[in-house]
């Protein structure tokens, strides 16, 4: 029987960061919007298994940790246990839930049609939905065909599987880790970038021993190694295991364990553990709705290809968030969806990547934006940088966590601030800062005559403005 033909304005595929927020922005211009979504819930990967739930676990982590170590300011709670099915229920019931039933609220608000199922492309104009929740359409055998103006692909990503390595019931990736119904004893993370290291800070501190192997010479390589030393460092003192230039050969499950096999300087290693999480990256999710059908153009990496505004080489079709190309962060997402939905309706917007900051919720967080002085020297630009530790800050130190510094680089010739670097508590909060003075093509001297609140961890940004301005005060 076919399906069900109807006509709609603005069609979304995925209710991630990118696709909802496209979603109450084309809203909100006043555009008809559909968004079809084949999970059962909304907010895509970022609030149902990735940015929200992971920073639960960190939460709950940190708060473990703290308790146990209260002993230097007084307190005596050194024997706090960890009931890790409430953990889990409260990162699942009070933080995600509540999130993802924030965005249905909102969707609602702005009238946003949602569909629950499985959108796939049949051309350039038309798509079928094929449900995966209640019958919403199904009267007629189960589909419904949509013929659309505009469509927004954002469809996201999913983790990559490694030679070796098949996910299972030990092999696991991060959507596994996020879920455990126990604390490991004994947890391997192949991969230490942001996703792997988080949880592996996250893990270490919910008791488990925890060894991370990394393919490359540093983890976290995305920031610069003064940075990541720090944060090297703290996990090493909590016991964390870091092997890096380890090459994952084979992980091999029973019931009970894994046994993953690594290679180090051409010698093979194994490790026995209750879980391995593979964290190695992930990868778009354009290779299975239909795409080809479409005249849309790919990079060779799999990405759809955009122009500033997000429109793909098909005047009607645009992609943002991750299956296009930049960081793959739901930030980037949010501020891709924005700059779409208002091209769509008819504004001037565009993409501006100047001021995308990075952050990694590592113990101490990670966080950058712009450029490192490296990257300036390879675009010819000449630079002075100014770092300031923490531990010349008040609050961190009464924080008891002097670790760390703020690092501004501007451009020699005129003073603009072009990169900032942090690596310290807050630095996750801290980098607006950072990312507004850039993006406002902001100079040393605006953030050094910006009165900063005593005793706050922003004032080391002041401090290292001052620096660059020649006239230091708490260093
Ligand atoms: P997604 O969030 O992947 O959403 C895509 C949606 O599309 C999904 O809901 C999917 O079900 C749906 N979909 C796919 N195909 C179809 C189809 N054919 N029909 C209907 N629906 C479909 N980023 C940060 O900025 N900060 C963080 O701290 C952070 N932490 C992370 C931690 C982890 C463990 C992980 C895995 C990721 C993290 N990220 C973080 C990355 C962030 O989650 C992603 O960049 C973001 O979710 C991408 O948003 P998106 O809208 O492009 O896609």
């Amino acid at each position: 029987m076919a399906d069900n033909v109807v006509e709609k304005d603005t069609v979304i595929i995925g209710s991630g960061p990118g696709g909802y927020v496209a979603a109450i922005r084309a809203a909100e211009l006043g555009q008809d919007v559909t968004i079809i979504e084949k999970s059962e819930t909304v907010g895509g990967v970022c609030l149902n298994v990735g940015c929200v739930p992971s920073k639960a676990l960190i939460t709950a982590g940190h708060r473990l940790r703290e308790t146990r170590d209260s002993s230097t300011y007084g307190i005596s709670k050194t024997d706090a246990t960890i009931d890790f099915t409430k953990t889990q229920q409260w990162k699942d019931e009070k933080i995600v839930a509540r999130m993802t039933n924030g965005v249905n609220m909102l969707l609602k608000k702005h009238k946003v049609e949602l569909i629950q199922g499985e959108a796939f492309l049949d051309n350039n104009t038309q798509l079928r939905i094929m449900a995966t929740g209640p019958k919403q359409f199904m009267d007629n055998g189960g589909g419904q065909t949509i013929k659309f103006k505009n469509l927004i692909v954002a469809t996201g990503s999913r983790p990559i599987e490694i030679k070796g390595f098949k996910f299972g019931k030990r092999i696991i990736d991060s959507t596994g880790g996020l879920n455990l119904t126990a604390i490991p004893k004994e947890f391997v993370v192949i991969g230490g970038g942001y996703v792997g290291t988080e949880l592996a800070g996250a893990y270490a501190d919910l008791g488990a021993n925890v060894t991370i192997l990394e393919g490359t010479g540093q983890i976290v390589p995305n920031f610069e190694k003064d940075m990541v030393d720090v944060v090297k460092k703290n996990l090493e003192k909590k016991g964390v295991k870091i092997i890096t230039n380890a090459m994952a050969k084979k992980g091999e499950e029973t019931d009970k364990d894994v046994n993953v096999t690594y290679e180090v300087d051409g010698k093979e290693q194994t490790i026995k553990a209750d879980y391995c999480m593979v964290t190695v990256g992930r990868r778009p999710n354009t290779d299975d709705f239909g795409l080809e059908m479409t005249d849309v153009k790919m990079t060779d990496r799999g990405l759809i290809e955009v122009d500033k505004q997000g429109r793909t080489s098909v005047d009607n079709i645009w992609a943002i968030g991750d299956v296009v190309a930049g960081p793959a962060l739901a930030h980037k997402a949010f501020f891709e969806a924005k700059t779409a939905a208002g091209a769509i309706s008819g504004k001037n917007t565009e993409n501006d990547y100047i001021g995308v900051p990075a952050v990694c919720f590592t113990d101490p967080e990670l966080a950058a934006v712009g450029l490192t002085q490296a990257e300036a020297k390879e675009k010819g630009i000449e630079t002075n940088v100014a770092k300031f530790p923490f531990a010349g800050n008040a609050r961190a130190v009464s924080l008891d966590s002097p670790e760390g510094f703020v690092r501004l680089v501007a451009e020699k010739e005129t003073g603009t601030l072009i990169g900032g670097q942090i690596v310290g508590p807050g630095a996750s909060d801290l980098i607006s800062e950072l990312s507004l003075a850039i993006n406002c093509q902001m100079n040393a001297e605006d953030v050094s005559l910006t009165i900063h609140p005593h005793p706050t961890l922003g004032e080391p940004i002041q401090e290292a403005a001052d620096i660059l301005m020649g006239f230091p005060t708490h260093i």
